[in-house]
This record gives C-alpha cells, structure tokens and sequence, in this order.
C-alpha cells in the first residue's frame, strides 16, 4: 500500500512523582492511545491546543521519544521496538524540523557546520562532498551559498529556519515531521516559508506531518487533518470536507476561533461562533468518558460514562464523539429553514 508512516494505538505517558497533596502516583497521559496512517506524498495536519500531546505525538512518530505503548511502522518497518544501533540506519528517512530555529540551532556553529552535521553522522562523503551537498541545500532551500560561514545570529528568523530544513532535508528523507515551523516567525515571513514546504515537496517527494496549534495555518498546506484534544485525535477527515462541515464539536469550536480565513471561501456553519467554556483539564487528571466533555456544549450523560472510539462516520471522516454533528450544513446547529 502507500501507506507510508503507520502509528497503532500510540501512548505516551508520563509518570509524575507524589507530592504531599496526591499520595498515589500520578500518570500524565501526554499521548493517550493515537492510531493514525500518512500516505506516502500527502501533508497530514496535526492540530491543537497546547498542552494537547501533538508536539509529543511528532517526536514519537520518529522515535525522538521512547514509546509507552502501541506501534509505529515507518515505510513498511515496525520502529517503535529498534535499538539506538538499529534505528540508526532508519533516521535518514525521516527528520524533523522544529518549531523555534532560534534555539534548535547551536549558536557556536556556523551555518555551513549546521547543515553538515546529519551528513557527518551518516557518514555521506569526505569533506568536499559533503562541502558541495551543503553548497546544493543552501541553494535548495533558498540561502546563498556565500553565506556557508555565518552564525545563526546573522540570519533573519526565516533564514533560520530555512538553515533548520536544509538540515533536515541533508540525509534525503521521505517523511519531515514539521513541529509548528512558522509559529515563531513573523507573519510577513510564514507565507514564504509554508512556499517553500510546498516547493520541496514537489520537488522531492515528500511526506509531511505538520504539526500546528490553530487551524488557520494548516488550511493551505494539508490534505488531511487530525485534531487532538488531551492526547486523543477526536477528528480526522480531509481539509476540505472538515472546514466546510466539521463533525467533532471541539473542530467546530477550534474553526469558530479562526478570526478570518481571509480567502474568499463560503462562510459555513463553523464560522458560527461557539465559545468553549471552562479549561482544558490536565493530561494528568483527563474527564471519565469523552475527555471532551467538559467543554462540550452537546454533553449528554452517555458522554460521561463512555469514552467515543474514533470511528469513520462518513468515507474518509472519523470522528470521535458519540453524537457527531450532522455533515449537512444547514442541520449543524439546527438553523430552521426560511418560512
Ligand atoms: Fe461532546 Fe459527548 Fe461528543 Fe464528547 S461524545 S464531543 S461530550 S457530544
Ligand atoms: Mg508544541
């Protein structure tokens, strides 16, 4: 198949120490249970709020992180067990690019050094090979040549992340797991830098996750959306289908908060607003049933006592909520029709 990244059931947990409040031993439950496939070529959207396991879930789908339980295949591989030794000749495929290039780049190194790094540890060539694959980088990636020698502090945030993907396309990769790329830079710049994501994967081939905390970002870039909520993917559906009828009550209440697409599409039933009350509860203490029951303005007693499994409700929509909104728009929040 074209299955290309596989995660089954992904947990990752953290056990917290007591303190004099709680005698039992805590678990925060970071990752609670994620099943998820990403196609070989597409962008897949991870989306929510902070604090909801995404970041957790990206470091885990490239075993940057051991997991607690459950299983991630990588292009036909199950790597979720590996050795440090064994996973060694599967990093290559697949890299990561962080959210703040200010501070995932080593001040000390100059740029050239940065990009370099990967080829070094994988042994790519001698020293004018490589010194030519970090020259062709710079090129793809849009950073001169000439400017091998500088200092991360001599780079506009954009550059900078753009040195961060350079180094992350070094070893050729098929999957990057993109952990909020855009978040620390200017808007002005974003635009630019998602450019150039699209450009490269074109270009190369690739396969994204591409992690985000709101959903006006990850509109223009994925083909498909998962959103989190307390560790839990509770919709997952195609970008498209999912904007214009979110079925999860947490999509619809996270697309109410976007404040203007801003690109000419029809307003849908999500443009309602619908305010969440409440705070999220902490991954360490999740509600019984529906961890989204606490906010959710449709909560009925069933969702107390019973945790929703993702489920397809409609081809290619899964949804997790055991009464998930209707895909006609109209019905979503009951609007009667015209007399
Ligand atoms: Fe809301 Fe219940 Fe659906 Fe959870 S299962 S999202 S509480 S309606
Ligand atoms: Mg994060």
């Amino acid at each position: 198949d074209d299955v290309l990244l596989r995660a089954t059931d992904v947990t990752k947990h953290y056990t917290l120490r007591p303190d004099g409040f709680a005698r039992h031993r805590r678990v925060l439950r970071a990752v609670d249970g994620v099943s998820l496939e990403v196609r070989a070529g597409e962008t897949l959207g991870v989306v929510g709020e902070s604090g909801c396991g995404k970041s957790t879930l990206g470091r885990c789908l490239v075993r940057l992180t051991e997991l607690t339980g459950g299983r991630v295949e990588f292009d036909g591989r199950d790597i979720s067990t590996l050795s440090a030794r064994r996973l060694r000749p599967v990093r290559p495929g697949m890299q990561l690019v962080f959210q703040d290039p200010h501070a995932s780049l080593n001040p000390r190194r100059r740029a050239g050094e940065i990009v370099a790094e990967p080829l070094l540890i994988h042994r790519y060539g001698n020293a004018a090979a490589v010194r030519r694959r970090v020259a062709e980088l710079f090129d793809v990636v849009g950073l001169a040549a000439a400017h091998l020698d500088r200092y991360p502090h001599e780079f506009s945030g954009g550059q900078r992340q753009r040195i961060g993907i350079a180094r992350a396309l070094a070893t050729a990769p098929k999957l990057i797991v993109a952990d909020e790329p855009v978040s620390a830079l200017d808007v002005s710049i974003q635009a630019q830098v998602l450019n150039l994501f699209a450009d490269l994967q074109d270009e190369f081939a690739l396969t994204y996750v591409f992690i985000a905390h709101d959903l006006g970002v990850v509109r223009h870039v994925s083909d498909r959306i998962a959103v989190m909520y307390l560790g839990e993917i509770v919709e997952l559906a195609e970008t498209e289908a999912l904007y214009g009828a979110p079925s999860h009550p947490y999509t619809q209440a996270l697309l109410s908060a976007v404040p203007d697409l801003d690109d000419g599409s029809a307003p849908t039933p999500a443009r309602e607003r619908v305010v969440l009350t409440g705070e999220v509860p902490s991954p360490a203490d999740k509600p019984t049933g529906c961890p989204f029951r606490t906010r959710c303005p449709y909560a009925r007693e069933r969702c107390a006592l019973e945790r929703p499994p993702l489920t397809e409700t409609a081809p290619g929509r899964w949804t997790a909520c055991h009464y998930p909104l209707a895909a006609e728009p109209l019905s979503v929040l009951g609007t009667p029709p015209p007399a």
